[in-house]
């Protein structure tokens, strides 16, 4: 078999190439016009797809096939059946029909609807999406589908997603159009996620149940070192990390992922992995099989991979920067400036719609990558603020402040633009991507959103991103419509988006306490926590927009908001059980043992000198069971904040509930269980430390 990665680079995936040789012509044909331009897939065609499919698919070893969607649980969910039926005969044959590829039923009592249907109709259905190519995955052919209830509302990511990227076609279709493109036939949306994520050795995850249960832990004391010498960040990859990226590259690039590029990251057993952009529901289910194949990968080594937003205490945190644009089907970039007058016009259209909408949906962005993991990154300074701002670099925000107040914004090689500013400068790449404090950074000739926790499902910032720069798009158009002199409009319209808008735009360290308070004057939104952020989304200014931009009813927004709601809550009341149990099984019984040996030793020196006063083995005894004391006594307010979680009605108030109380007791267990773990002895203490954790893969 051949090592070159363009005879491997898709061979799993049921794409273009795949489909051009096994499909007769004139379904291959009806079958890019449903991908390119949205039009239905008669059944008759449909049956011939899924006969070819089919066949492909066995012949790249699969058995089954499953209907691959994402539910509101975060994660992707499948169910497989195999390919197999009995004939007349009883003799196994394949089969594998149109309305088997097309549309799916599912029992969807299980996952998540926030209300929106009842157990008792508790059927949901998945309906494919042909625009993200089929692929075999461990045997199984995964079908990436939309998955919706009976009455149409959307239980998934994948729908208000696809709605999101038609509202920004529609929309930025109208803008294009007046400044002359009657050619472009679509608008997408482009994104490319920047995944981060840590490597630590099986043997020791197998002995945390913090990690086991939760992802994170929730116990463990700072190892001498940490990242203070920055010595890991882009450094020397170790032989075992590098031999986890080969495979794990080689297993993405076969599933058609363009992985590109990859680095050690910032805090010890911290990496980067980053793809090549692509369009966004692409993106995002692409996105999401690289997570399961980074962890299924790891496990091959011996390794575990965590996508914990943050799995130690004390070092950063994994983000994953969402890299967004638009652009038109010919790929032409509509957020990189150009260097003609048209494409610099536009290009500022474009760009203002996004500040826009970013200032008056900040809220919304905000409450899309709130989760109890991402709580404790936002905020601290190792990761963006809670508060949104926009970052764009000293030169453009001066010429947006020049079209502002209306003056002559001069450079050297500049021709007239008709807006009162001349041809834009060659915004240079190096000079504006310098600032990594910034939530949402203008690198260029796209945005970086550096928010999302590094286990998000990309798609939930990207729907309302979407829908919110397609809503100022739509005010845009209706008014450069309507208008009768086209450049005094646009003109009008540029300098009094900006004027009103110009104070989400913040060049300066976003870490800072200053920021902070000067963020609070300009009345900008900072919502530390979940409890605070989430609520928001049912604003009823974004309840408006999004159903405007018929991305989401009202109905839809609400039972989102339950879910992520109570999603929080359940991930702290697993956290305080896992703590409960680690305090009582693991931590205390380790204290007491240590304690022992202490009493023993001191009992050994008094029988040698009864005179002595007080020796270190008391000393070291008196300051842990102090702490042991301590750490008891968290633990059973513990335990009853946790059983309190149960007695609420409403979520909202729940939420508080677990963000004052129960995280409090949390963090009060933490301090006396991290206190005892420095006094232990090392063969005495009962899992893995921090520097085994961090130090373990070299
Ligand atoms: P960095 O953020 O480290 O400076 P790059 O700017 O090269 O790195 O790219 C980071 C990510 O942004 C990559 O995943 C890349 O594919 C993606 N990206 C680049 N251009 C676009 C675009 N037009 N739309 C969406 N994502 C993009
Ligand atoms: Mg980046």
């Amino acid at each position: 078999m051949s090592n070159r990665i363009e005879d491997t680079f898709g061979s799993m995936v049921f794409n273009d190439e795949a489909m051009k040789a096994r499909l007769p012509e004139d379904i291959y044909a009806a079958m890019r016009r449903t991908i390119d331009d949205g039009r239905r897939l008669d059944i008759s065609a449909a049956k011939v797809v899924a006969e070819a499919m089919k066949e492909w698919a066995i012949e790249h070893g699969a058995t089954h096939y499953t209907h691959w969607f994402q539910p509101m649980t975060g994660i992707t969910a499948e169910k497989h059946d195999s390919f197999i039926s009995p004939s007349k005969c009883g003799k196994p044959v394949t089969e594998f029909s149109a309305r088997e590829l097309v549309r799916g039923e599912s029992d969807a009592s299980s996952f998540p609807s926030g209300g929106l249907r009842a157990t008792f109709e508790a059927r949901g259905y998945t309906a494919w999406d042909p625009t993200s190519y089929a692929f075999v995955k461990e045997g199984v052919l995964c079908i990436p589908t939309a998955f919706c209830s009976y009455g149409g509302e959307a239980l998934d990511k994948k729908t208000p997603l696809l709605r999101s990227m038609e509202a920004l076609n529609r929309q930025a279709m109208r803008i294009i159009r007046l400044f002359g493109d009657d050619k472009t036939t679509r608008v997408i949306t482009t994104v490319g996620a920047e995944q981060e994520y840590f490597l630590i050795r099986k043997e020791d995850y197998d002995k945390r149940r913090d990690l086991i249960y939760t992802g994170r832990t929730l116990f463990g004391a700072a190892a001498p070192k940490g990242q203070q010498f920055d010595d890991h960040y882009f450094g020397a990859v170790k032989p075992p990390v590098k031999a986890f990226m080969d495979d794990l590259n080689d297993e993405l690039w076969k599933l058609g992922i363009f992985a590109k590029t990859q680095h050690n990251e910032v805090a010890p057993a911290q990496h980067e992995l980053a793809p090549v952009f692509g369009q966004a529901n692409i993106a995002c289910d692409q996105n999401q099989l690289t997570m399961e194949v980074m962890k299924n990968v790891a496990a091959r080594h011996g390794l575990v991979c965590l996508l914990h937003e943050k799995p130690f205490d004390g070092v950063n945190g994994s983000g994953k920067h969402d890299n967004w644009s638009i652009s038109t089907s010919g790929g032409r970039n509509l957020l990189d400036p150009g260097d003609d007058p048209i494409s610099n016009m536009q290009f500022l259209v474009f760009i203002s719609a996004v500040i826009a909408a970013v200032d008056d949906y900040q809220e919304l962005l905000r409450a899309s990558v709130a989760t109890a993991g991402n709580d404790h990154r936002l905020g601290a300074s190792e990761a963006p603020p809670a508060i949104i701002s926009i970052f764009l670099g000293d030169e453009l925000t001066s010429l947006l402040h020049a079209i502002e107040n209306g003056e002559e914004y001069r450079v050297t090689d500049g021709g007239e633009m008709g807006v009162g500013v001349h041809v834009l400068p060659k915004i240079p790449k190096d000079n504006t991507d310098r600032n990594r404090t910034s939530p949402f950074a203008f690198t260029g000739n796209k945005f970086e959103f550096r928010m999302p926790g590094s286990n998000c499902a990309i798609a939930g910032p990207n729907i309302f991103l979407n829908a919110a720069v397609a809503d100022e798009l739509c005010r845009f158009a209706d008014e450069l419509e309507a208008a009768e002199d086209f450049d005094s409009a646009l003109k009008a319209l540029l300098r009094r988006t900006i004027a009103e808008h110009s104070r989400i735009i913040f060049n300066g360290d976003g870490y800072t306490a200053s920021w902070e308070a000067e963020a609070e004057k300009r009345g900008l939104s900072n919502l530390k926590n979940c409890p605070d952020a989430i609520p928001r989304m049912k604003n009823k200014s974004n309840i408006e927009m999004l159903e405007r931009q018929r991305v989401l009813s009202k109905k839809e927004i609400e039972s989102r908001c339950e879910i992520l709601l109570e999603n929080y809550v359940k991930i702290i009341q697993l956290e305080a059980a896992a703590m409960s149990d680690m305090i009582n099984h693991d931590i205390l019984p380790a204290a007491l043992k240590y304690s022992k040996v202490l009493s023993d030793g001191a009992a050994a020196k008094k029988a040698i000198s009864p005179r002595l006063s007080i020796c270190m083995e008391e000393k070291m005894l008196y300051s842990l069971s102090d702490l042991t004391d301590e750490l008891y006594e968290a633990g059973i307010i513990l335990d009853r904040d946790t059983v309190r979680i149960g007695e609420f009605d409403n979520v909202e108030e729940c939420a508080v509930f677990c963000r004052d109380n129960v995280i409090e007791a949390m963090k009060r267990a933490r301090n006396a269980a991290d206190s005892i773990e420095k006094i232990v002895g090392r063969e005495y203490w009962c899992y893995p430390t921090y520097g085994d954790l961090m130090f373990g893969v070299r």
